[in-house]
């Protein structure tokens, strides 16, 4: 790996501003999806160690809340700008360690970054009120204070950008934090544990648990009564988990779990941009994002000519490692990844579903499976009901507006959901009934720092970005003042 600034590249856990290992020397191996060499072995911690990261962040915590907001505001702009001059590096380190292509990665080192330049500017704006009071010798205000320590557990499909969406704000509103980031892709967290130093986040501030025994860390973070808030992206399973665990010391819950999403193409869509949309949703990170399209919803009078267009488009997208030159689909993360597309594609196929392109591992080996494209897919196709997590368009028919509102909403999931059409009546209906968090109109990519991320029923609890991203790491405190 060359690296214009190598100590980016850093192998143990970061608590209280020092560089660490385990108590015990263990290791793991990082492991680059697209050869299964490795990469680097990172320090795993445990029990105590995790403690130990907590301590250090309660202990620094009055200091950190204490400061002002424009002076942490200062300091998170100083990281912002770090992370954008050695976005080359952090880009490198992230797609050899996730699989993602190098310009993909840039995008989120240059994403990831954003949250942490918009929670700077947001820390100044963390306004109480005044409240016109019931009773003439009283006065009621409010104000907002810092929720605590906050225990942050990350998955690897976004190495940068699912820390800095919560370390971001949790830094802004005067937490202090511990972050677990999986196994797979640490050492995106520890490079930006470079920086964030160099930026003056005082030590104890931000800490990087690494391991690979992710239930003893996930089970001391929440357990601790330190720790006041668990903002956890990942799976659903894993997030119910978590909850359960939190019910002990009543932590608030930041949950940003699994999705199922519906993409509607209605008859009256521009089909050209719906096929540019679903290209984008669907194999954005090779399918591997909680907002990617998971089942295409087509409606009967343009079925065929979108199944051939997206088709045809899909057989030109290139297949490759990250580091490969012009390629827009990586490999999966794992073996498992790999199994469940081909588990999904074998009971689609099996149930009447017609392979239009793709449907098999990629010649390359290894974790690449081909980007696939599926027609007559039913509601009794496991597609229907999981979260392929993999580069799999499976395409459904229906008749008419009712029947797809139907059909999206047939899922306990609510995180993204995307339509096409042209029509503004149809686009006010749907877009109002749809079940989700957040939903595309005529638009496959919605991320962004300034608007709020996050899901209904159980794809999660609370918002990340935006102006309402503070509010989740801040308490709002009433003050009464009486006998005026
Ligand atoms: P995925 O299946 O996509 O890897 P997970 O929910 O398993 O999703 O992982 C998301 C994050 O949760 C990772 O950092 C992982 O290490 C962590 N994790 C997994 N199991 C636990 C657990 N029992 N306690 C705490 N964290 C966990």
């Amino acid at each position: 790996m060359k690296l214009n600034d190598p100590t980016l590249f850093q192998t143990r856990a970061y608590i209280d501003g020092a560089w660490v290992d385990g108590d015990d020397n263990a290791t793991f191996a990082v492991t680059n999806p697209a050869d299964g060499e490795a990469l680097a072995q990172v320090a795993a911690l445990g029990v105590a160690e995790t403690r130990r990261a907590i301590e250090a962040a309660e202990a620094t915590l009055p200091a950190w809340r204490a400061q002002t907001a424009k002076a942490r505001s200062a300091i998170l702009r100083r990281w912002f700008d770090l992370i954008m001059q050695n976005q080359e590096d952090l880009a490198l380190i992230l797609s050899l360690e996730q699989g993602k292509p190098l310009p993909e990665s840039r995008g989120e080192i240059a994403y990831g970054a954003s949250f942490i330049e918009w929670f700077a500017e947001e820390a100044k704006r963390a306004y109480g009120d005044v409240i016109p009071s019931t009773a003439a010798d009283k006065r009621l205000v409010t104000i907002k204070q810092p929720i605590g320590v906050v225990a942050a557990i990350t998955p690897w499909n976004f190495p940068n950008a699912m820390i800095t969406r919560k370390v971001g704000p949790a830094l802004a509103a005067g937490c202090t934090v511990v972050v677990k980031p999986a196994a797979e892709t640490p050492l995106s967290a520890l490079a930006l544990a470079v920086l964030a130093e160099r930026a003056g986040v005082p030590k104890g501030v931000y800490n990087v648990v690494t391991g690979n025994r992710a239930s003893e860390i996930g089970g001391e973070l929440t357990r601790h009564p330190a720790v006041r808030k668990l903002s956890f992206t990942g799976s659903t399973r894993i997030g119910k988990l978590l909850m359960e665990q939190c019910a002990g010391t009543v932590k608030k819950l930041g949950l940003e779990l699994g999705g199922n999403a519906p993409f509607i193409v209605f008859d009256d869509a521009d089909l050209d941009a719906a096929v540019q949309g679903a290209l984008a949703s669907k194999f954005r990170n090779t399918g591997q994002t909680c907002v990617c399209a998971n089942r295409l919803l087509v409606q009967d009078g343009v079925y065929d000519a979108f199944a051939e267009k997206l088709a045809a488009a899909v057989r030109q997208m290139q297949v490759g490692a990250a580091t490969s030159g012009n390629v827009q689909q990586g490999p999966l993360i794992n073996d498992k990844a790999v199994a469940k597309v081909a588990e999904h594609v074998a009971d689609a196929v099996s149930k009447g579903a017609q392979v239009i392109t793709g449907g098999e591992p990629h010649p390359l080996g290894g974790n690449f499976y081909q980007p696939t494209v599926l027609a007559d897919v039913t509601e009794d196709m496991l597609v229907a009901r999981e979260e392929t997590f993999g580069p799999l368009a499976p395409l459904f028919r229906f008749k008419d507006e009712a029947e797809a509102i139907r059909l999206a909403n047939a899922t306990e999931f609510g995180l993204a959901a995307y339509f096409y059409s042209r029509d503004i009546g149809r686009i006010w209906r749907v877009a109002e009934a749809i079940e989700a968090g957040m939903v595309g109109i005529n638009e496959g990519i919605i991320s962004t720092e300034v608007a709020p991320f996050g899901g209904i029923k159980e794809s999660g609890l609370g918002r990340e970005g935006s102006k309402y991203g503070l509010d989740d790491f801040m308490e709002i405190k009433y003050l009464c003042f009486g006998g005026l």
